[in-house]
């Protein structure tokens, strides 16, 4: 089997290009913005340095290959308000050339679109599922949608076999801490490992759903071995299903890291989703169940990260 990751150099992208790569032959296409080749040292695969945005290219890495995993995006929510028009060229035109690329061979490679619970926007409801109208409130969330949306027209019209998956809030070891734009569970942990203090805003009452990265590539595997390695469309919740509250998360990781950072509240930001949790029983029923509890992946994270 020969598989294209796009964004390989990733967080996300290096666990699954180190796991695949066990019993495939791993293609990444990255263009190390945020990527590290390091990622990449013990992991036998071949990279091309490059960017999605470049048709030629990705037809050129996706050439002979049994499936895509496109990951490579404009990651940061709040830098896509700053920077719309950059975030939907990557993101939408990313995609497009990603599903050109396996329209335009003969053995069309499965496409699996690595989409956000960010589609959903502000629900009504504390749980999404998929069913749900979705509502994007920046432009990654409305490119993230527009992704899923090509994928659905790419399939129908051109039989490219596509799977859509909306990864919740995935954390794990390897996930970058620093900078304006860190996931809060790497930037937590970091603060609680130094003593630092750790920032809420609001009352810390709003809730996400986290999902350890050993899961995410749990769900990637399901989709290419069959029946599903030939199309499993989606859209799929990728989560945990457990409702978990800032507040909660800040003081399981001083408890779990033994630290005496003190939790500083800020005001509440504005456009933030106050209610995220993944109805996870349409992925459940094609075999999926999440592996990692919270608990025991800020303890190995926590662990990984002192050592480092
Ligand atoms: P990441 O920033 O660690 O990885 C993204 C990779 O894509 C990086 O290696 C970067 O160098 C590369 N990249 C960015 N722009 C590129 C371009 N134009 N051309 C080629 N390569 C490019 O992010 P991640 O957390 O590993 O996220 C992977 C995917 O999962 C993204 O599509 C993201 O939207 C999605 N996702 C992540 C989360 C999360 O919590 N981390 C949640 C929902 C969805």
């Amino acid at each position: 089997m020969k598989i294209l990751i796009t964004g390989g150099a990733g967080f996300i992208g290096h666990h699954v290009a180190r796991t695949l790569s066990k019993n495939a032959e791993i293609i990444i296409l990255d263009d190390l913005s945020s990527g590290k080749k390091e990622r990449l040292e013990s992991i036998p695969c071949k990279l091309i340095c490059g960017h999605v945005e470049d048709s030629k290219l990705v037809l050129q890495a996706a050439k002979e290959c049994d499936a895509i995993i496109h990951l490579a995006a404009f990651l940061s929510v709040a830098e896509s308000i700053q920077k719309p028009a950059a975030c939907i060229e990557t993101n939408i035109l990313g995609t497009l050339h990603v599903l050109e690329a396996s329209r335009l061979q003969p053995k069309k490679p499965h496409v699996i679109l690595a989409s956000s619970s960010a589609v959903y926007g502000a629900t009504s409801s504390s749980i999404q599922s998929e069913e749900m109208s979705c509502a994007p409130m920046s432009a990654y969330a409305a490119s993230k949608y527009q992704a899923e949306m090509l994928c659905h027209f790419y399939h129908q019209t051109y039989g490219v076999p596509t799977s859509i998956l909306r990864f919740f809030n995935v954390y794990g070891p390897g996930q970058s801490f620093e900078g304006a734009y860190a996931a809060a569970i790497p930037k937590w942990v970091n603060h609680a490992i130094k003593g630092e203090s750790i920032t809420l805003f609001g009352d810390g009452s709003q809730t996400r759903d986290f999902i350890h990265v050993r899961d995410i590539v749990q769900a990637i595997e399901l989709l290419l071995k069959p029946p599903y390695s030939s199309h499993a469309e989606g859209p799929f919740n990728i989560g945990g299903g457990e409702v978990i509250s800032m507040r909660y998360l800040a003081e399981k990781i001083i408890q779990t890291a033994q630290s005496n950072s003190k939790i500083v509240y800020q005001p509440q930001r504005s456009g933030e989703v106050i209610h995220s949790c993944a109805n996870i029983s349409r992925i459940q029923k094609l075999g999926f169940t999440p592996q990692v509890t919270l608990q025991d992946g800020l303890k190995e994270l926590v662990a990984t990260m002192r050592a480092q």
